[in-house]
């Protein structure tokens, strides 16, 4: 099972993509939290994802993309099913994002996107907080309450993610709006798509989802 999860900044596709990954045993393959990782290693293309992802908030360029798809899907079975958080993010990737898969023998079952308005993505990310240390994300005002709580499952510091000021969300918004809405929208044209109400709690978003999931 192949299944994609596309939302704008705050609407919780991690936090789904982690439950359908829990759920039906499938790899939880996280671009955005992958390029954190490789911007905070010292180096030249460290610098480079940096300086694209947190300073000018845009997508990396389709060769970086390619490499790291490329990568993951060589490393897995194929009968390993996968669920991929943010990505195709726009009309290229999309188009070799599929190519990639049907080299792999793959290919796509679901694409659920999860919508939410654009007040509640900056209502939302403006309470968001992670640990430096694990990267777990924690919710201000209800899993902790103050700036100097530490994290609950490791003790480490916990800090706001370097792209999640309002400015850094307004432009990932807009980005999000031209880049990633016409690959929802072609998905939806495949008939592909779920549209899924983002605004709801986590448990009924997940409900949505799991109806549409087919096990085969
Ligand atoms: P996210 O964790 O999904 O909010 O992603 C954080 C940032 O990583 C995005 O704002 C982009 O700069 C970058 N990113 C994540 N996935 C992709 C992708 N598929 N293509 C290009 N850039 C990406």
């Amino acid at each position: 099972m192949n299944i994609i999860i596309l939302g704008q900044a705050g609407s919780g596709k991690g936090t789904q993509a982690g439950i359908l990954a829990k759920k039906y045993g499938l790899e939880h393959f996280d671009t955005g939290k992958l390029l954190r990782q490789v911007a905070r290693l010292d180096g030249e293309l460290g610098r480079e994802i940096h300086e694209i992802i947190n300073v000018r908030k845009e997508l990396v360029p389709s060769r970086i993309l390619k490499e790291i798809v490329h990568l993951r899907l060589s490393d897995m079975p194929r009968e390993q099913g996968i669920v991929f958080d943010g990505v195709p993010r726009n009309l290229e990737q999309a188009g070799y994002f599929s190519e990639t898969l049907k080299e792999f023998g793959r290919k796509i079952d679901k694409v659920f996107f999860v919508n939410i308005p654009g007040e509640e993505s900056i209502r939302r990310i403006s309470f968001r907080r992670v640990c430096r240390d694990c990267k777990k994300v924690f919710i201000m005002g209800k899993d902790i309450r103050k700036e100097t709580d530490r994290c609950l499952d490791c003790g480490g510091e916990i800090m706001h993610r370097i792209d999640d000021t309002v400015e850094g969300i307004k432009k990932r918004l807009q980005v999000f709006e031209e880049e990633t809405m016409p690959v929802v929208d072609s998905y939806r044209e495949e008939g592909v798509l779920v549209e899924i109400d983002g605004g709801q709690n986590i448990e009924k978003v997940a409900n949505d989802i799991a109806k549409n999931v087919v096990i085969r």
